[in-house]
């Protein structure tokens, strides 16, 4: 060994956000201390310095030690990530074929990426008092933007704003704030991060007594306190979440910790309220509307016990938790929970495997299970609870089919609709129309040529937004001004079809002394204005809600008593494999936010096919016919999930590139296939063309999950390596629930 005084030290193995498949190796720091696994160190790497984490001790490296770098700094004296939390970044890394480093990165809030102390000091601005007692106005004159900013540090009040704050509100703020600081009207000073206040909660509520399903399914739950995956599948308006209060309540009550995974917290303000009002505990809150120390505030609260429950969307599954005692999946059926870019790993299915390695329970809730758990619940996997009523008395709604051949819809609406809306409304009900289609309309038409406006980045055509004047495109993001003219033949154009806003003008025209409120993401980008529309649609301020599917998840209107589902065939020719899942899954979604109260529930569906299979299934069987057909008929086709899936797709800005990365993908699976594993492709995507970029893929299915990982461990690494990856962007999809 050539340099004998490293030896008896130990070898980290150091995790490095790169997209790369290793760890890398280091060894201590030259100031004595020894980080442990899950503390965060500085390590040269290449030319920079890169902030890694350790993920374990060893006792050698495959370098030799000469070779061997010394980390530059430790940045922890605690852990941050301990035993469990780490065993879930390794699972994630190894099941997804994705590099560990990105995965802790993914595990981690962005300021300790960042090497910044668990306790950071923030950056805090503020008025003086000189600033205090300026005259506004007149600086208005002189200089509105320092006027713009002294105004918003006086709103503030008392300690100012973060300087994170104040760049989302003000992005140029700092040009600005350079003259003030000068004239003393603004000061800069370091505080130390708020931490969280359990004491915000209000007192508990009770909650209503379970009825029988309610308690034999609290009765089962708490059957054990160990490992066990708990599909509670019960009707919109059931119940569910009652049941997972009482237990999360013993949990509690325990002194343990319990994770709630919910698909869009921007979304279900109402569930938050809920448990917030029935446990009379405060969550650490985890979702993508907060700043970078709100979040890593309620990191730091859960990681060091201080929430007792913590909710959050997709990544909250990574947050470590002092003593868990229980994990909530709520909506188990979202797509919300499945990341669909980078590290594309399914929150759920991690969920499951975290509450494994804990051996502590995990809930899954929905009206609509997947057939993924379903057929777990079948094979005696997981088990399988049933909610088969709506609790509290309040009847499932009446769901009717609307010929469109025989009553045609004008500009969305067929007669049979608005007479039932007419009707509702008459009777004092609420009503929501669902479309599922934001924009005016997704078609820009030439009256004369016929030719239609389409992306120049992309295969797809322009949505016309009437109410900004433009077009944009749904899949790149390209926005440009609303055509008057054909740009081909410059004769009239018009608009096709119908999204939400076209809805919202025919509503108007149709009902014009109804209040009428549109939710889609389109109305909804203002900061609150979500939760201000869902406030007036609960309170029954609007009398006709339209919106996407924004506006079917979770919830509770108790007026609602009408919902429209204007065009449901967009589903029932779709190529997917999962078409007819998915939409049963967002009609049974929509569907059930009417009559959740004293109210009976009635529920329109225009369609141009009503005689066809899906209709008689779900109309007939309702959810649990259509999946017990589907999954039937998945057995027989080797679709999932009787099969897994793994999708490699791969990107370039020529098409010849994009294929010919996935055929020496191809060739390298070929040598090594075996019965168990089918390649087929590659192909090219769906929508071939996406923001200037040709996409292909190449689907790996294998009937046998250990067949698939095992290639696909081989194959991560020898992409990496592969001089054509550099003319790619490319990726490995396992368990992919878009074929696209
Ligand atoms: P889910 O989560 O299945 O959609 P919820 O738990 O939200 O159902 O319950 C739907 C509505 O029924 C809520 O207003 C809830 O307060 C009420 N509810 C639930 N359980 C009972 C019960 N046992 N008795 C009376 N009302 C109930
Ligand atoms: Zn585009």
């Amino acid at each position: 060994m050539s340099d004998n005084s490293a030896s008896d030290q130990p070898v980290l193995k150091v995790a490095i956000s790169v997209p790369v498949s290793r760890e890398f190796d280091y060894l201590p720091p030259t100031d004595g201390s020894l980080p442990v696994a899950g503390c965060r160190v500085v390590v040269p790497f290449g030319p920079r310095k890169q902030v890694g984490l350790v993920l374990e001790h060893s006792g050698a490296s495959a370098l030799p030690t000469g070779k061997l770098r010394r980390c530059s700094a430790s940045l922890d004296e605690e852990p941050l990530l301990t035993g469990a939390e780490l065993r879930l970044v390794r699972f994630t890394a190894d099941y997804y074929h994705h590099p560990i480093g990105e995965v802790v990165a993914a595990a981690m809030p962005a300021i300790l990426r960042q090497g910044k102390p668990l306790h950071p000091l923030i950056e805090m601005i503020s008025a003086t008092d000189l600033g205090a007692g300026a005259d506004i106005e007149s600086l208005a004159k002189r200089a509105p933007k320092q006027a713009e900013l002294l105004e918003t540090l006086l709103d503030a009040g008392g300690n100012g704003l973060e300087a994170e704050q104040l760049t989302d509100l003000l992005p140029n703020w700092r040009r600005v704030a350079r003259a003030l600081f000068e004239k003393g009207l603004i000061t800069r000073f370091d505080a130390r991060s708020a931490d969280f206040d359990e004491t915000l909660a209000p007192e508990a509520q009770p909650g209503p007594a379970l009825n029988e399903d309610q308690q034999a399914a609290l009765t089962a739950l708490r059957s054990s306190d160990a490992f066990g995956a708990w599909l509670i599948e019960g009707v919109t308006g059931s119940g569910k979440t009652e049941v997972y209060l009482q237990r999360m309540r013993d949990i509690i009550d325990r002194g343990q910790q319990v994770l709630v995974l919910v698909p869009e917290i921007g979304l279900t303000p109402q569930l938050v309220t809920r448990l917030r009002n029935r446990l009379g505990i405060e969550p650490a809150l985890l979702h993508s509307g907060l700043s970078d120390t709100e979040r890593l505030a309620a990191w730091r609260a859960a990681r060091s016990g201080a929430a007792r429950l913590v909710v959050g969307t997709r990544s909250a599954i990574f947050t470590p938790l002092k003593n868990p005692g229980l994990i909530v999946v709520d909506e188990e059926h979202d797509h919300s929970f499945k990341q669909q870019e980078g590290l594309r790993y399914s929150a759920r299915d991690l969920a499951i495997v975290r509450a494994k390695h804990l051996d502590i329970p995990v809930i899954l809730g929905t009206a609509t299970p997947t057939l993924e758990m379903l057929h777990h619940c079948r094979n005696g996997n997981y088990e399988h609870l049933r909610l088969p009523r709506r609790a509290g008395g309040a009847k499932p709604p009446a769901v009717h089919l609307v010929d469109t051949m025989k009553a045609p819809a004008t500009d969305g609406l067929s007669e049979p609709l608005v007479e039932a809306i007419r009707r509702h409304l008459d009777g004092g009900g609420q009503v929501l129309i669902f479309l599922n289609r934001r924009g005016f309309a997704p078609t820009l038409i030439c009256s004369s040529c016929g030719h239609i406006a389409g992306c120049d980045r992309c295969d797809s055509r322009l949505t016309v937004h009437a109410r900004n004047r433009e077009l944009r495109c749904h899949h790149c993001g390209h926005i440009r001004p609303l055509d008057t003219t054909c740009s081909e033949c410059g004769e009239s154009v018009r608009p096709l079809g119908e999204g939400t806003e076209r809805l919202e003008d025919t509503l108007r025209l149709r009902f014009p002394d109804h209040t009428i409120t549109r939710i889609d993401s389109d109305s909804t980008q203002r900061k609150g204005a979500m939760h201000e529309a869902l406030d007036r649609a609960r309170d029954g301020d609007a009398d006709i809600l339209v919106g996407t599917q924004m506006l079917s998840k979770g919830h509770h209107f108790p007026k609602l008593s009408l919902v429209g589902i204007v065009n449901a065939d967009q589903g029932l020719f779709g190529t997917d494999f999962r078409s007819a899942e998915r939409m049963a899954q967002s009609i049974v979604q929509v569907a059930g936010r009417a009559g959740r109260a004293s109210r009976p529930g009635e529920v329109l569906i225009q369609t141009a096919y009503p005689g066809h299979d899906f209709w008689t299934t779900l109309i007939g069987g309702g959810y649990a016919q259509v999946a017990e057909d589907a999954l039937a008929e998945r057995e027989i086709t080797r679709w999932p999930p009787f099969t897994r899936l793994a999708l490699v797709r791969s990107a370039a800005h020529q098409r010849s590139d994009a294929i010919n990365f996935l055929e020496l993908a191809r060739l390298f699976l070929e040598n090594r296939c075996s019965d168990s594993l089918r390649v087929l492709g590659p192909v090219d995507a769906p929508m071939a063309r996406k923001a200037g970029r040709y996409r292909a893929q190449l689907l790996l299915q294998s009937s046998d999950r250990r067949t698939l990982h095992s290639v696909l461990r081989e194959l991560r690494p020898a992409l990496e390596k592969d001089p054509a990856a550099r003319k790619v962007r490319w990726s490995i999809d396992v368990d992919p629930i878009e074929l696209f």
